[in-house]
């Protein structure tokens, strides 16, 4: 039940945002004795507090687990799996263990909150399904679905997963089971990396050369690359946490996250869309199928669209519409979503699309068959999005804050008793301070936040007012025992900044974090607890630090969005007194910018050069990209003929070296 390979690890992170990873013999070292490492962690005793028992056994109360209509879904039309469930990339490395969260079954044990053992258990259910005549879908083979929609000449491919491999395996399961038919058409629902990255287990350009057909919504190319660019390391090594990557699969480990079980490790590609969507109510023939879209920006993800096929009476949802709530604010850390307009995309399915669908199915969970359960569904993620908008706001309006509000909301049965509206991905506690933090930013007005102290200095002062470590270590004992485990975290977590080798505090707070996962509902907040008490634990796994990757998302960064993500590297300690210009011309795409560098930040001017520069660099688009990949230096580049520069070297090796690189493995649960 072990992650058998570490390396799936890496992956998470960085095929979300776009990187890759090179091995090397002291990575697979390191990756070796990591593995020891969660062997060990996996064995041992498991405390389980009575405030825990009686928290999962009022959950288990309140919902309706007799009603198994959700298993009847999971499981109708399945056709098939695969008998080997180990799917390898090409160096030996797995990509996917399609059978790595069967041991979710039955009833849940003490230490998994029983809603989210039932939900771990639905999404574990792998193979091939039938959801109608003329559409299919292979599930669990990655944290999405991959949808086949038969056209009069092949399958129109919805969503290839994260990685080629996922994507091509289960593409040799469809010839397998319902004959060798070739690809017609791809499309993309949306932007994010587990709707497209494995289109290259599928298709190349050579297809596309030849007719094959890329469908995506607007914007789709740019924003693939640019919602995670600037502030990617940060959100990839958050990510490490939130998909549990860092987890044995078990029960006192990772059992999903809710929105699939885990995320495939490889290269993500990316081949541009041949097509994209601009409007709502936008009807398109792909291979003699119809299809409607419904544009849905920037609410789930910022380029995204459901459609509808009327030949089928079917509803693809993408995923805008779940068995789960989502999130309105992900913990790895992104810009946050606005539930109201989220709301309003659903509302407008209903209307365009309600009284005319048999089924509806998505890129993640299982299908929903029938005109009023259908419709129910979807009324039921509307009502929820919209719930937490606007009840965060009333509340805001009385004058509540942040922190105040989640304690406050209380919602109607008729959305909480709904599996498929349940804490599983995101949370109503984390979403409502998302909505919060929409319209009024992290201060609450009250001006003791305004300015506090850092989480080192501010622990300090905790402790000493609360007479010493040892003092509130007791006191957080006592705490614990009586199952108060979020106050005993945050007076833990101030001993832990203050004093990081405090070793008592450190595993005190990793048995709190524990305890914490044993309640939570949602698959990311359990990670995050039980990533965190492994690394308070066990400090941080020496692993392989990722390196930036990706080649088909890199060549898609836009050379304006390439020069700010350059301006965020730069140490403006180092910069502060050079007052520097710089040309930089792309030879082969006859692009151009002028770089300004001036009191420690760097701008640009895109098409504007100036003739008294300090250099003026020269490279081919291709040149800049392998730089980006750092599969060549400038040097290098310059020997090869396809990069070159005028003017000051030495000024131009200095603001080279002026650019940090970014440390992957950063501490989060110490300073
Ligand atoms: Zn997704």
């Amino acid at each position: 039940m072990l992650n058998k390979n570490l390396l799936i690890i890496l992956s998470t992170s960085l095929i979300l945002f776009g990187c890759s990873k090179n091995e090397t013999i002291s990575d697979s070292d390191k990756t070796a004795k990591a593995e020891a490492m969660l062997a060990e962690s996996s064995t041992g005793e498991v405390f389980v507090s009575d405030a825990v028992k009686t928290h999962n056994k009022k959950i288990k109360q309140y919902l309706d687990f007799d009603n198994k209509d959700d298993y009847e879904a999971a499981e109708r039309g399945f056709i098939a799996t695969l008998e080997d469930t180990k799917i390898l990339n090409d160096n030996g490395v797995p990509a996917y263990d399609i059978d790595a969260f069967d041991f979710i079954k039955g009833d849940a044990p003490d230490s998994v909150n029983p809603s989210l053992w039932r939900q771990g258990e639905l999404t574990a259910k792998h193979g091939l399904f039938k959801v109608m005549d003329g559409i299919y879908q292979v599930r669990n083979f990655d944290l999405s679905n991959i949808s086949f929609i038969r056209g009069k000449t092949g399958w129109i491919v919805v969503d290839p997963l994260i990685t080629g491999k996922p994507a091509k395996a289960a593409y040799e399961l469809v010839k397998r089971e319902l004959g060798d038919i070739p690809i017609s058409a791809v499309v993309y629902t949306h932007s994010h990396a587990d709707h497209f990255g494995g289109v290259r287990g599928l298709i190349s350009e050579e297809d596309i050369a030849n007719g094959v057909r890329i469908i995506a919504p607007l914007n789709f190319t740019l924003e693939t690359v640019s919602e995670s660019i600037l502030a990617g390391n940060q959100m990839s090594r958050r990510a490490s946490y939130m998909f549990g990557s860092l987890l044995p699969r078990s029960p006192t480990g990772s059992v999903g996250v809710g929105l699939g079980p885990a995320i495939s490790s490889g290269q993500l590609g990316m081949i541009t869309p041949t097509d994209e969507i601009g409007h709502t109510g936008q009807k398109m023939t792909i291979d003699g199928i119809e299809f409607e879209f419904l544009l849905a920006l920037g609410a789930e993800a910022p380029s995204e669209f459901m459609f509808y096929l009327p030949e089928f009476k079917a509803f693809c949802q993408a995923e805008i519409i779940n068995h789960t709530l989502h999130n309105l604010y992900t913990p790895r850390g992104a810009k946050v979503r606005d539930g109201r307009i989220w709301s309003k995309y659903i509302d407008e399915a209903i209307v365009m699309f309600g009284d005319k669908t048999d089924v509806s199915f998505g890129s993640h969970h299982w299908p929903t068959w029938g005109q009023e359960a259908t419709v129910k569904l979807w009324e039921g993620q509307r009502d929820i999005y919209r719930f937490i908008h606007d009840q965060t706001l009333r509340h805001a309006n009385h004058g509540y804050t942040m922190h105040e509000i989640p304690e406050l909301l209380n919602m109607p049965d008729g959305i909480a008793k709904s599996f498929a509206n349940r804490d599983y991905y995101g949370t109503l506690s984390h979403n409502s301070k998302a909505q919060y933090q929409l319209y009024f930013g992290y201060f609450d007005g009250n001006p003791a936040n305004l300015d506090p102290l850092s989480p080192a200095a501010e622990g300090k002062k905790f402790v000493e007012y609360m007479g010493g470590a040892s003092n509130v270590i007791d006191k957080a004992q006592a705490d614990f025992d009586k199952g108060e485990f979020r106050f005993t975290a945050t007076a833990l977590n101030h001993v832990v900044f203050a004093e990081p080798d405090n070793q008592a505090a450190a595993d005190l707070l990793a048995k709190t974090y524990q305890q914490l996962a044993y309640m939570a509902e949602s698959g990311s907040w359990r990670n995050f607890y039980l990533t965190a008490a492994s690394e308070l634990k066990n400090g941080i796994m020496d692993l392989p630090t990722p390196k930036p990757g990706g080649p088909d998302l890199v060549r898609a960064v836009p050379l304006d969005l390439f020069f700010d993500t350059m301006a965020v590297k730069l140490d403006s300690t180092k910069a502060k007194d050079k007052k520097w210009l710089f040309n930089f011309q792309i030879t082969d795409t006859n692009e151009k910018a002028l770089l300004i560098l001036s009191n420690g930040t760097l701008h640009h001017r895109m098409n504007t050069t100036d003739p008294d520069a300090t250099a003026t660099i020269k490279m081919t688009r291709a040149a800049l990209d392998q730089m980006s990949l750092k599969i060549k230096t400038f040097g290098e580049l310059r020997e090869e003929g396809i990069a070159d520069f005028e003017g000051n070297p030495l000024a131009l090796k200095s603001f080279f070296g002026m650019l940090d690189e970014f440390e992957f493995w950063f501490e989060i649960v110490r300073p």
